[in-house]
């Protein structure tokens, strides 16, 4: 038997993970936001890319039977994702199923955080598993911006951009749209139903216009279901006690790995929202830019002139990118705005101040942390009635969080509790989210709400 070193396994990882072309490969997306992944992949078919969200979570145990425990919570859920995935095809297409067929699309982050790790390890799993070698991971990183290129053809990248980027705005609105809406809702269940039918409807949207280079029908598409949501708000219904949602991307955005907890909040009396998808994107982007500064100041100094060229040039690239998506994003919030209060999201550059201010962590750390702290610092200030942490057991940034944040919110009379979750179902969880929102009410009517 061939023997095979460590060296071949870094050769294969990185032949087999990586920026690929994804034409004419079915493009396989896992589900972390419900709504904006379908977005984004109605946008992937608009430019002529069969993308599908893969089904969640009903492959943890496959998740499960391969990973040790120790690994992060959301390894394990993607991982179960696209071994079930790929089961399941197999039994489908018999003879017919080939995996050079597919394209499996799993992200990653620079920095000390495991996220990087995730495709990796993935790729160690399909590899052990026969023909699954053949399927392709595609991944971006955090430390270009998630930048496509090599994904789809050169010409066409700058328009999928600016596509998938409003698709990832518009997720985070029709998010925005259920947590503001559900708490109020005339008729229960009228909001999930309503919002599963939106999700459809601006999928299609996306497909339909995204390579047209014109937004306006899939704004106009927006605004029409935003008026209908209104209307299921019953006004008669006093507005609750406003909580902020903070904590690691997947697990907070998840809500099967984080067991709904919204909704848990929303039966004790709260309304809730959750950061969004757009503050990470635009955190990635602002990470550039400040990186590119900190290294044109560098080269100045040691008067390396090339270097400083290319510095400057890399501070424009990723500066326009994200002056561009500032300007996205405010246009479509305004227009909701007409209609809907939803709540804004904070500008990155604003979140680095608070931390700077008040000297609690620094952006030079990285990681979810220089959000999650100074999202709940900014949320505390603006008077929210409480905070939750959500987070995979044992997420390092996490935990530096929790470790930051809950006295902070302590000191400043603020309601606050970390959740954290493994797939596991804790009987006192629910009664702890309880508790919590009874101080949070008790917050609510001696401070009122923002
Ligand atoms: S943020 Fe937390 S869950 Fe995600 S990779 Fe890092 S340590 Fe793991």
């Amino acid at each position: 038997m061939e023997k095979v070193t460590q060296l071949d396994t870094f050769r294969v990882i990185s032949e087999r993970v990586g920026r690929f072309d994804v034409q004419g490969k079915t493009f396989l997306i896992p589900e972390m936001n419900r709504i904006g992944g379908h977005l984004l992949a109605g946008v992937f078919r608009g430019f002529g890319i069969n993308s599908k969200v893969m089904e969640t979570y009903e492959g943890l145990d496959l998740g499960k039977k391969f990973t040790s425990g120790k690994e992060c919570f959301p390894c394990v859920v993607t991982l179960g994702d696209i071994l079930l995935f790929m089961k399941k095809e197999r039994e489908k297409l018999g003879e017919r199923f080939d995996p050079e067929n597919y394209v499996y699309f799993m992200p990653g982050a620079d920095g000390p955080c495991r996220f990087g790790m995730y495709n990796k390890y993935h790729r160690i799993i399909l590899d052990s598993m026969p023909g699954l070698d053949k399927v392709k991971i595609a991944a971006l990183n955090s430390d270009d911006a998630y930048d496509l290129a090599g994904l789809i053809p050169k010409e066409k990248m700058q328009d999928f951009r600016k596509a998938a980027y409003l698709s990832i705005v518009v997720g985070d609105i029709l998010d925005r749209l259920l947590w503001r809406i559900r708490p109020y809702e005339k008729l229960e269940g009228e909001t999930d139903k309503f919002i599963a039918q939106a999700m459809e409807r601006m999928t299609k949207s996306f497909t339909k216009h995204s390579p047209k280079k014109d937004f306006s029908p899939v704004l106009g598409d927006l605004i029409e279901i935003v008026k209908e949501g209104k209307e299921i708000i019953d006004p008669k219904i006093p507005r609750k006690p406003l909580i902020g949602v903070i904590g690691e991307i997947y697990v907070r955005t998840h809500v099967k790995s984080n067991q709904d907890t919204i909704r848990i909040l929303e039966k004790y009396g709260a309304e809730a929202i959750n950061a969004s998808v757009g503050e990470w994107i635009n955190y990635t982007t602002y990470d550039q830019v400040r990186l590119a500064k900190i290294a044109l100041r560098l080269n100045l100094k040691r008067l390396r002139l090339k270097e400083v060229k290319e510095s400057i040039l890399r501070y424009l690239k990723h500066n326009l990118s994200l002056f561009y998506q500032y300007m996205q994003q405010r246009k479509v919030y305004r227009m909701v705005w007409k209609y809907i209060d939803i709540e804004e999201d904070h500008k990155i550059g604003h979140l680095e101040r608070v931390l700077k201010k008040n000297n609690t962590y620094s952006f030079e750390v990285g990681t979810e942390a220089c959000l999650s702290i100074s999202s709940a610092m900014e949320l505390a200030h603006q008077g929210y009635n409480g905070i939750v942490n959500i987070f995979p057991f044992t997420c390092m940034p996490s935990n530096l969080t929790s470790s930051v944040a809950k006295p902070l919110m302590a000191e400043l009379n603020v309601p606050y509790i970390d959740v954290s979750y493994d797939g596991s179902f804790l009987p006192g969880r629910e009664a702890a989210l309880r508790t919590f929102m009874y101080q949070a009410y008790q917050h609510f009517k001696i401070q009122g709400r923002p």
